[in-house]
């Protein structure tokens, strides 16, 4: 299957240098067009500038959450509507940061991607264990847990991913083996291939300190269907390598 590589740029770019970074992705996917699928998820505030210099290109648009609600009087909040209306076509849910910071349960997660079910978005939910959680031989537990808890049970979709974040890789510079890796992912896969008939299909991709220098060994590891990258999505040249990795 076609391999997704997703830029999350967390709360990094004003508006003028998120959508510089965003023409230099399109003038690279323009000079050599991408054997991957390519993702961008800017802060919200950028949506609008960011979406215009991808407008016509190869690069898609996402959001990095939304509300369960499609609209109210939720102060501060965006509605997956309102990322749809902006252009996006992914949102990422459940991502470690936001289940640490604002406390989301997987049960929220679910709520959340039924809502972007309804405005048509595609989510991408991540899983993955503390250190504690692995060095106490919990991972498959957790990411089971998190898997089942995290996609709803009225799922009507099967145009959705799964990321495998661990935690203790997410902007630390370290990475789990390729056996770890794999060995989630193939669990990843099973649990998804027993949820559901179709899910087979679902990909499923590692993010935690993916970098240039080992992309190559991430992206071929099996089951691995792509990346979901942090802090190298803020550098052109080596989100692009990462991408050229994933093709
Ligand atoms: C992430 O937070 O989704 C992530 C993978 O970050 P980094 O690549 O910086 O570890």
């Amino acid at each position: 299957m076609e391999k997704l590589c997703a830029g999350n740029w967390k709360m990094n770019g004003l508006k003028r240098d998120a959508a510089a970074l965003a023409a230099a992705l399109v003038a690279k996917a323009k000079a050599e067009p991408p054997t991957c699928e390519l993702l961008i998820c800017p802060p919200f505030t950028a949506l609008g500038a960011v979406g215009e210099a991808l407008a016509g290109s190869a690069v898609a648009l996402g959001g990095q959450d939304c509300h369960t609600a499609e609209k109210g009087a939720h102060t501060g909040d965006v509605s997956a509507a309102m990322l749809k209306d902006a252009g996006c076509t992914y949102v990422i849910l459940g991502h470690s940061e936001r289940r640490a910071d604002h406390g989301e349960s997987d049960k929220l997660v679910a709520r959340k991607f039924e809502a972007a079910q309804r405005a048509g978005l595609a989510a991408i939910v991540c899983v993955g264990e503390t250190l504690a959680q692995r060095d106490a031989g919990e991972t498959l537990a957790v990411i089971d847990r998190q898997l089942r808890g995290s996609v709803p049970d009225g799922l009507a979709t099967r145009e959705f991913a799964v990321a495998y974040e661990p935690v203790w890789a997410i902007g630390t510079g370290r990475t789990p083996t390729i056996a770890q890796v794999e060995e989630v992912h193939a669990h990843i896969r099973r649990t998804l291939v027993g949820m559901m008939a179709g899910l087979e299909s679902v990909r499923i991709l590692y993010g935690g300190s993916v970098k240039p220098d080992n992309a190559m060994a991430l992206m071929h590891a099996a089951n691995v269907d792509g990346a979901l990258v942090g802090g190298a999505s803020l550098v052109a040249d080596d989100f692009w390598a990462i991408a050229r990795a994933c093709g």
